[in-house]
């Protein structure tokens, strides 16, 4: 934090989601949430989001005019949402009489990868915002947009925006990073689910990361591993209750927590791989068939070979699911396999916390909450701080009350 001569100045970096943006008076709440950090004395980039649902009906426009659209064509489609919401942000600023600019990606140089649709963020440069800073405007900046080498826009991917208000932060050397979202922080479970659900004052970036990955909707995963590399402290929080929300930093504080947070993630769906002979190179052969084409892998469990052959299981996301078989298919007879199956109706089940770093029998205690409602466990996944478990999907949502209580008592 700099010391101004007679204020103490932060730069602080606010990212709006779509729905804290989805209407006027939405708009205005949000206007008012930053001029009131920019009163206090602070320096204020907002980043924000499409409207409400403005980025799936763009898309679902682009998809009239042709079903497997330009990427290029898509990319400057849907950039057009972000430039919506920055404008009337702006616009919104202004007549609260504060002074305000709204930015595009490319005004503000935010630098990406060609691969349109789903581009990584190479850089931002500081200068077009540095400048509009010392002459002590609110900038706000259209997220999920960049430029690419050749000038062409470019989008980050769904859920994006979290990821350049993250990016801007790094390279503004931001002292803090809010995300303002229609919940108000990260709970030790889905509060809509589980009545019993506490709001989280801190988590780790490790943590998070996890959480983001297994389904948690809070962030987008990239944003967290970003915020992580260039140490910045994220804030996740509500545009309507304005309470203070969940800080995500490197270390939680000493809470004698053993885990953090129990969630599901149903978008996934199995596959087995029957009969494969029990030879050296045949999980090699399987898995960088998939591979090559882009098939992401999840949990995997190989059976005890009997009789010469074993089975190879694994998760895949429920939308690549008919590929992942297609492609499997396609080499069975060749190595020497017998069949393939595959289970939609299934859920996995997490329970993340840096707690189990360091105590054993947090994963029995899992396991002993599920044997308490029958629940079957289809197959088990780990790491340092996460245990998984595959279940079927009809005890996912029980599967989660049940941890939930074991480790956070009812309510
Ligand atoms: N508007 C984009 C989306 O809906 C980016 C974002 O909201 O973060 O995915
Ligand atoms: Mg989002």
């Amino acid at each position: 934090m700099k010391k101004g001569s007679d204020r103490f100045m932060a730069l602080i970096v606010q990212k709006f989601g779509g729905t804290s943006v989805a209407d006027a008076q939405r708009i205005a709440n949000v206007a008012d949430i930053v001029t009131q950090a920019y009163r206090a004395g602070n320096d204020v980039i907002a980043v924000v989001s499409a409207q409400g649902d403005t980025t799936d009906d763009l898309e679902a426009k682009g998809r009239e005019i042709d079903p497997s659209p330009s990427r290029r064509e898509m990319d400057v489609l849907v950039a057009a949402g972000e430039q919506i919401s920055a404008a009337l942000l702006s616009m919104a600023i202004q007549r609260m009489g504060f002074p305000a600019v709204s930015l595009l990606g490319w005004q503000v140089g935010l630098e990406t990868t060609s691969a349109h649709g789903e581009a990584r963020i190479r850089r931002v440069r500081e200068d077009r915002i540095r400048k509009e800073l010392d002459q002590r405007r609110i900038v706000v900046v259209a997220g999920f947009q960049g430029i690419d080498r050749s000038g062409d826009v470019t989008t980050i991917g769904r859920g994006g925006s979290d990821t350049s208000a993250v990016a801007i932060a790094a390279a503004m050397h931001a002292d803090l990073c809010q995300i303002y979202t229609d919940v108000d922080g990260v709970y030790t479970a889905d509060p809509r689910k589980v009545p019993g659900a506490r709001k989280l004052d801190t988590i780790s970036y490790d943590e998070m990361l996890e959480l983001a990955t297994l389904g948690a909707q809070v962030l987008h995963n990239r944003s967290v591993e970003m915020a992580k590399k260039y140490n910045i402290q994220l804030e996740v929080l509500s545009s309507l209750t304005r309470k203070p929300g969940t800080i995500v930093k490197e270390k939680r504080n000493m809470e004698k927590m053993l885990i953090s947070s129990v969630t599901k993630d149903e978008n996934s769906a199995r596959i087995s791989v029957i009969g494969v002979p029990d030879r050296p190179g045949l999980a090699f052969k399987i898995f960088s068939c998939l591979a090559a084409k882009g098939v992401n892998v999840d949990v995997i469990l190989q059976s005890i070979g009997r009789n010469g052959t074993k089975d190879i299981s694994f998760t895949v996301t429920t939308d690549k699911m008919e590929e992942a078989i297609g492609l499997l298919q396609e080499h069975l007879e060749t190595w020497g396999a017998t069949s393939i199956v595959s289970d939609e109706n299934v859920a996995k089940v997490s329970i993340v916390g840096a707690g189990m770093e360091t105590h054993p029998g947090v994963a029995a205690q899992m396991f002993e909450a599920l044997f308490g409602e029958n629940i079957n466990i289809q197959m088990i996944s780990t790491s340092e701080i996460k245990v998984t478990v595959l279940v079927n999907k009809k005890d996912a949502d029980l599967a989660v009350r049940a941890i939930h209580e074991k480790f956070f008592g009812a309510d």
